[in-house]
């Protein structure tokens, strides 16, 4: 039986085992599909404090996974593929095989974001091809990009991008955003952004880095390619949750719902930190805060239960 079992190992699930481990609790954590979350798939993280000269992000993963460690967190590898939340302790089930307990459990699966599945798209990751602009958008400095998207984050997004960028393009499949009102009117009263609308893509061009992108006017089927540097897709998140359907509560979007100012889910013992339940931030620093908060909410928890 273990006092806490840690679900994900991004900045979330790392802050909550140290915390954990310091707490004397010997916290398990099970890496899941995507160990280290996805700091491993970014380069420089200039953003995260304490680190003046900036950090790659793997190695930043490295780091609190060492330090977690040192204090006695227990790692496993594994996918959890059921989690029964009834009863307690809680049964959570590793890669159909086995079936351990939790008295308390922390939820930090994170949030995948949305792809449009194109094999160029895949191959040019990291080299041009982003879907985080707070990450990577330095990198664009006098460069064109292209911004895929007709939400809020892909508003977001290209606003910030104009800090760097000569020129950045909305694509948007519609003519009309999605985006709330204000984020809309923002972008569209910068200079350095441009609409494309009924637009989709067909690839996205380059060898060893982006180069261009090719667009697909979907009203006159006509196709076009447009050089740009950069192309970040901003066509939202999933949070990583389908485990949880049925018995945690979740908004529309498929994030879990944490009590105010606490991890607390709607069953008591149960936690979430991290991307899992944050569609606004999303952030490396936020993620490791609230992982923070879900470490004290199961120790006090576990204290006020034994
Ligand atoms: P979103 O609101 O779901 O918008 C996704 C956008 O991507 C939509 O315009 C959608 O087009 C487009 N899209 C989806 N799949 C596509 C595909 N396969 N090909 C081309 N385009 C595709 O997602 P989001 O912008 O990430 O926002 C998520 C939530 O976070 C929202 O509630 C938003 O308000 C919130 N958010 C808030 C802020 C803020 O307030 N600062 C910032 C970011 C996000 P259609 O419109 O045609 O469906």
């Amino acid at each position: 039986m273990h006092n806490v079992v840690i679900l994900g190992s991004g900045p979330a699930g790392l802050t909550a085992a140290l915390y954990t481990a310091r707490a004397n609790l010997s916290p398990l954590l099970i890496d899941g599909s995507q160990p280290g979350g996805q700091l491993t798939i970014t380069t420089d993280v200039e953003n995260f404090p304490g680190f003046p000269k900036g950090i790659m992000g793997p190695q930043l993963i490295m780091d609190m996974r060492a330090q977690a460690e040192r204090f006695g967190t227990a790692f496993r590898q594994g996918h959890v593929t059921k989690v029964d939340l009834n009863t307690r302790p809680f049964s959570i089930t590793i890669d159909d095989e086995e079936t351990i307990q939790a008295k308390t459990l922390i939820i930090s699966t994170g949030a995948s974001a949305n792809l449009l599945g194109l094999s160029s798209e895949s191959r040019l990751m990291g080299h041009g091809v982003s879907t985080c602009a707070t990450c990577d958008g330095f990198f664009f400095r006098g460069k064109e990009i292209v911004v895929i998207g007709g939400g809020d984050s892909a508003m977001e997004e290209a606003t910030f991008l104009t800090k760097f960028a000569t020129k950045v393009t909305i694509i948007h499949r519609r003519d009309t955003l999605r985006a709330s009102k204000i984020m809309q009117d923002r972008a569209e009263k910068n200079e350095k952004i441009t609409f494309r609308w009924n637009s989709t893509i067909d690839e996205m061009l380059g060898d060893d880095v982006v180069t261009g992108i090719r667009v697909r006017d979907v009203k006159s089927k006509q196709v076009e390619d447009l050089s740009c540097a950069g192309i970040f897709v901003a066509i939202g998140h999933t949070p990583n949750t389908s485990l949880f359907r049925g018995s945690l509560d979740m908004d529309e979007a498929g994030y879990l719902v944490t009590q105010a100012h606490s991890s607390a889910t709607n069953i008591p013992g149960v936690y979430a930190a991290g991307d899992v339940q944050d569609s606004q931030y999303r952030q490396a620093i936020t993620a490791a805060g609230s992982g923070c908060m879900a470490a004290i909410d199961a120790e006090r928890f576990l204290e006020s239960h034994e």
